[in-house]
């Protein structure tokens, strides 16, 4: 059986280019990049090479980027760093939406004394950004806000919030893991002091990510160590990785036109066909600042889970609530935060498409997906509960 995968916001498939840039350097070109010898020497220009190819897709210096093992380490290492420069603000904002590798971190600084803030957001999946104002006070350490939402794809002002944040002398920090490769970011327009970048997420392997911090920016390492990374991340690089997200940030800037246009054309498809044919059906989040890969739709009245299983008998991968969460029966923190009713959150999809989706693909979900939510619907004791009432107008 074929596989339909339609879940890149929970990981991608290796890019061909990019498995290929990366494999001599797990045999032939094993050295260690910081060794005296040329062997390793070689090594450490490709390391150089994939910095600036980094650095060219988000618009900032090769100086100014930290590799890291993946975006919840860079997340952790952000905030922390703000916490320990500033030893004497113990204040931290943030949102309801956030990855839990930025949540579960602030939770877990909440438990050791820290005061954390975690701005609501409204139905749309949007901040109220005159209450993100008032939030900020003078014993504000850092505040994290992400690009855009893994669950739903809605983007945040972030630009802008940093821009407030850095009125107050306020350090900022943003989640772009789901951003970077999907939509333009050139950090020379914005005040933007840190930002996060996981490999995974852009056709690089796991096990690699980036942390940007602006030059000037006082840091604290994490990881401490060897002299890495300009003393800023201690280890051994993993070199393979490096040279891997490297390539992978070279495609995605090549690719960010085909994003835009070819895989929101897909993603606006599915979504309106399946809006159309489905009746109780939504798209949860706002639709026009939204990645261009991601659909979040609820079907009332069903399990999420239940569809989930049935998309897969035909090899068909999505996701409700982010994969992070699934396995819990809880309605996902996102939905939840953005008052999703009941009985739509539990039914929630989430589809994220990438460059290697397909016309045809897109066609066999808007085929199977249907009679499924019919299916599972005739065994809802709520669907007919629902359509009782409807009859009885
Ligand atoms: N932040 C966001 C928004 C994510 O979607 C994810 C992964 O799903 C992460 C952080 C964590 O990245 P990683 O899996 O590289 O640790």
């Amino acid at each position: 059986m074929r596989t339909i995968y339609l879940d890149n916001n929970a990981t991608t498939q290796v890019a061909p280019e990019v498995m290929e840039a990366m494999m001599p350097y797990f045999h032939d070109l094993f050295g260690n990049p910081s060794s005296m010898h040329s062997f390793g020497g070689q090594v450490a220009a490709k390391v150089r090479g994939a910095r600036e190819q980094a650095a060219a897709l988000i618009g900032c210096s090769p100086d100014e980027i930290i590799f890291t093992s993946c975006g919840t380490e860079s997340d952790n290492a952000a905030i922390r760093s703000a916490l320990t420069v500033q030893p004497d603000k113990r204040h931290i904002v943030t949102s309801r939406v956030e990855h839990p590798a930025v949540r579960a971190l602030c939770a877990d600084l909440a438990q050791r004394g820290y005061r954390v803030t975690e701005l609501a957001v409204d139905a749309t999946g949007h901040l109220d950004m005159e209450q993100y104002r008032e939030s900020l006070t003078p014993d504000t350490a850092v505040a994290s806000l992400m690009w855009a939402n893994n669950e739903t794809g809605v983007i945040f002002p972030v630009v802008r919030a940093a821009e407030m944040a850095r009125e107050r002398g306020i350090l900022f920090h943003t989640d772009a893991v789901q951003a970077v490769g999907k939509i333009p970011i050139d950090l020379r327009k914005s005040v933007i002091d840190m930002l996060s970048i996981s490999g995974h997420k852009l056709h690089a392997p796991k096990g690699i990510g980036i942390l940007y911090v602006r030059k000037g920016t006082r840091f604290s390492p994490f990881l401490i160590g060897g002299h890495q990374e300009k003393g800023r991340r201690g280890g051994t690089e993993n070199t393979p990785g490096v040279i891997a997200l490297g390539k992978a940030c070279e495609l995605a800037a090549r690719h960010m036109e085909e994003e835009n246009t070819r895989v929101r054309q897909l993603r606006d498809r599915l979504e309106s066909e399946l809006l159309q044919r489905i009746p109780n059906s939504r798209v949860n989040g706002d639709t026009v600042s939204r990645l261009p890969n991601t659909s979040n739709i609820s079907f009332e009245f069903v399990e999420g889970e239940s569809i989930l299983l049935m998309l897969n008998e035909y090899g068909i991968c999505a996701s409700s609530g982010s994969a992070c969460t699934s396995g819990s029966l809880q309605p996902s923190h996102v939905l939840r935060a953005m008052g999703v009713p009941f009985t739509m959150a539990h039914g929630s999809i989430r589809f994220s498409l990438s460059i290697y989706n397909t016309d045809e693909e897109i066609d066999f979900v808007i085929e199977k997906l249907p009679p499924i939510i019919e299916t599972l619907r005739k065994l809802s004791p709520y669907w007919s509960a629902g359509e009782r009432a409807c009859a009885a107008g």
